[in-house]
């Protein structure tokens, strides 16, 4: 568990997305659970730094996709813990409906598998919407990027200028910062590049993605440098 600021640390290696933990007064929040059938690892990453999981509080799921979900039951199941998610994911996170697009025949896989081994989330109990505000981490603006999949959420905290990117940029381990790569994932890669513009045009100092090192300390001037939208 890596320590970002105060307050907000990295878990990486419950597959391939990352999970962000969020202290709060009378416990923590997360954002994404990692994939399925690794919860007990999670959970004792969490545990063996401070983080019980009976004090989970809130889970923010960024999207659908299961390498972000897939812990979300079981870690319910142990905490009680409340379901947080855009609107317009939510049906696929339910699995009421396939995502369609290019990633809809392994998104029909994905769901059977998660349906095998007892990992679908059975109730969101909190409807995000673009521009709300969530009241940790001193203020988490959701802003709506929906060329990921419809519900994707990315997560601004504009005192600290920080960036949850989610899967609208990745920081590749070989070809370092990617807009809307690999596109098969994507609902509409180039709704994908409008809205990694919208979030570069806010300042930014840590970058947080679902994949990849974030960058620590000067993010917009860094990212600016790689990455030309406009
Ligand atoms: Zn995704
Ligand atoms: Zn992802």
């Amino acid at each position: 568990m890596k320590k970002i600021l105060d307050s907000l640390y990295m878990i990486s290696g419950i597959g391939e997305a990352a999970v962000f933990v969020i202290d709060k007064q009378d416990g923590y929040c997360l954002i994404d659970t990692g994939i399925f059938k690794r919860t007990n690892q999670l959970i004792s990453i969490l545990e063996s730094n401070g983080h019980p999981v009976n004090k989970l509080r809130t889970i923010y799921l960024t999207h659908c996709h299961c390498d972000h979900i897939g812990g979300t039951a079981e870690l319910v199941k142990s905490s009680g813990a409340q379901v947080a998610a855009h609107s317009g994911d939510i049906p696929f996170i339910l699995q009421e409906k396939v995502i369609s697009g290019p990633y809809h025949d392994m998104m029909i896989q994905e769901q059977r598998v998660m349906k095998q081994f007892d990992c679908v989330v059975s109730r969101v109990d909190i409807t995000c919407h673009d521009e709300e505000n969530i009241q940790i981490l001193g203020g988490l603006k959701v802003i709506n990027v929906p060329g990921h999949t419809p519900g994707s959420m990315a997560l601004y905290q504009p005192d600290k200028k920080i960036m949850f990117f989610g899967d609208v940029i990745r920081n590749h381990p070989k070809r370092g910062l990617v807009v809307g790569i690999p596109e098969r994932f994507n609902v509409d890669t180039e709704q994908v590049k409008v809205d990694a513009a919208r979030l570069l045009d806010y300042p930014i100092e840590y970058a947080l993605f679902s994949h990849g090192d974030p960058i620590i300390g000067n993010a917009s001037a860094v990212i600016q440098k790689t990455i030309h939208l406009h």
